[in-house]
């Protein structure tokens, strides 16, 4: 006993110590949006990103918020129109059924409505 011999500790604290991950995947979180129409989407963010308060819906593509009981309304102006909903609009009733009368007529003899 008593040799003299140095205890080979181990050094404390020799392990790694704050190290930050480097060369992994930033941790994502995922978010659930609803839209009018109940599709649910869930991106996912990077943990530190703003995560929007809207989302658009990939299926249907109205806003979906976060809240599934109380998801955004649909935009009253939709961008995109038919030519048929043009036509109705700019004309009356009455020579919008004539429009149509004649599409479908020129449907049925095979040719191009449009
Ligand atoms: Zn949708």
């Amino acid at each position: 006993m008593g040799s003299g011999n140095a205890i080979r500790g181990s050094r404390v604290g020799a392990g790694p110590m704050g190290e930050a991950e480097r060369g992994e995947a930033a941790p994502r979180v995922r978010v659930s949006f609803w839209c009018a129409n109940m599709h649910e989407t869930r991106p996912s963010f990077a943990s530190d990103a703003a995560i929007p308060e809207l989302w658009d819906c990939p299926r249907c593509g109205l806003p979906a918020g976060q809240d599934e009981n109380a998801p955004p309304a649909p935009p009253k102006n939709e961008p995109y129109k038919t030519h048929l909903a043009y036509v109705k609009e700019r004309r009356s009733d009455k020579d919008g059924k004539a429009i149509l009368q004649e599409a479908l007529e020129r449907l049925r003899n095979n040719k191009s409505p449009w």
